[in-house]
């Protein structure tokens, strides 16, 4: 699929060569046990259904692509791989820190996602997430990658935020992309997956391997079911982007609101870099309400936005990030702006905004 944009990639991308009385988009193979004499054995090692949708986003992400049970399954998979010293993001998503310190032997060095960052010296991988999630600050990705590249490190970014659409890490210098694909990616709050995309075929292999032997395995319906949501990645992005600039827009003068975060506005501290690297924005922003009570009631009063965790689907959700436990204000608000219609979203959310 190269020469052709982002939505015509989407749309084709991992879709089978064409051949009468078989449908465009292959349907789920559900098989645990295959004839043997092929490729495909057992369904726990391989699945014709994973192929497809690895061949789409690997293509996208431009790497070797592995897909697992959930965006944890596949940054798991990934952080176990690794040895003695690793640096996390202490801003990023927080069950990624917590699941090293739960069960894995490494040592720990955490640095915010806008620097300073640590020497690399003796760290064997660096994890950053750009935009970082649900501070939405933005790092340097190819500065970042040649200084742990000196040091010996290997770089991972967690690209759940800005999808393959929206920015390439593998090109800006990057080893390894990791996602949750449960969120923008599939982008219709009905299935849980991840993946990684990787730069060298030898680690995308030994990441197969891990998947098959630990058994965290993506069903295939779920997998078929985020091929499908791919195919609209594009059009999706481009009007949650919409709505986010809107929102943005609209939210930068209210007098209930503070920290209004968005890296695609060219008023964001971000913006400068997240321009240069990012090769285009989407739905999510963040801000913050004065408490705990003005956050629940903007929610009551909204029409069109639902309190959900997780981000990136069809429908505009909000999140107070303070309650699983992110270091954050208490009034935090994760926004995730779906695909209303601009004006009614906007529209929905003035009026469901507390007025002092
Ligand atoms: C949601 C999320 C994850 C975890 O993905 P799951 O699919 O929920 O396991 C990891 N990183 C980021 C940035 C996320 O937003």
């Amino acid at each position: 699929m190269t020469g052709f944009g982002d939505g015509t990639r989407c749309v084709h991308g991992g879709t089978a060569q064409p051949r009468p009385d078989s449908p465009f988009l292959a349907s789920p193979v559900f098989g645990s046990a295959f004839h043997l004499g092929g490729s495909v054995t057992y369904g726990r090692s391989d699945n014709p259904t994973w192929r497809a949708l690895e061949s789409a986003i690997g293509a996208l992400d431009g790497g070797e692509c592995v897909v697992f049970a959930s965006g944890m399954a596949a940054i798991s998979a990934l952080l176990r791989t690794c040895a003695g010293t690793i640096v996390l993001p202490s801003d990023g998503y927080f069950l990624t820190r917590q699941y090293v310190q739960a069960e894995l032997p490494l040592k720990v060095v955490t640095a915010p996602t806008s620097g300073p960052w640590p020497a690399f010296d003796g760290v064997s991988l660096v994890l950053v997430e750009t935009p970082s999630n649900p501070g939405l600050d933005v790092c340097d990705i190819t500065a970042l990658a040649a200084e742990a590249h000196a040091a010996g490190a290997l770089v991972a970014v967690d690209n759940t935020t800005a999808t393959p659409l929206g920015q390439r890490p593998l090109e800006l210098g990057a080893d390894v992309v990791v996602a949750s694909d449960t969120k923008a990616l599939a982008g219709h709050s009905d299935v849980v997956l991840g993946h990684i995309t990787c730069r060298d075929a030898a680690l995308a292999e030994r990441l197969r391997q891990s998947r098959t032997l630990g058994g965290s395995v993506p069903g295939p319906f779920e997998t078929w079911l985020a091929h499908r949501g791919l195919g609209t990645l594009d059009l999706r992005l481009t009007r949650q982007a919409e709505n986010a600039a809107a929102l943005y827009a609209a939210l930068r003068e209210h007098p209930m609101i503070t920290g209004l975060r968005w890296p695609g506005s060219p008023s964001d501290p971000a913006y400068p870099l997240a321009s240069r690297q990012m090769r285009r924005f989407n739905g999510v922003l963040t801000f913050q309400l004065p408490s705990v009570a003005a956050v629940s009631d903007f929610l009551a009063a909204s029409q069109l936005v639902t309190a959900a965790t997780s981000f990136g689907g069809l429908h505009s959700t909000a999140d107070r990030r303070a309650q699983w436990g992110d270091p954050v204000p208490d009034g935090l608000v994760r926004f995730s702006a779906g695909c209303e219609d601009t004006a009614d979203l906007v529209a929905d959310v003035l009026a469901a905004l507390p007025k002092e």
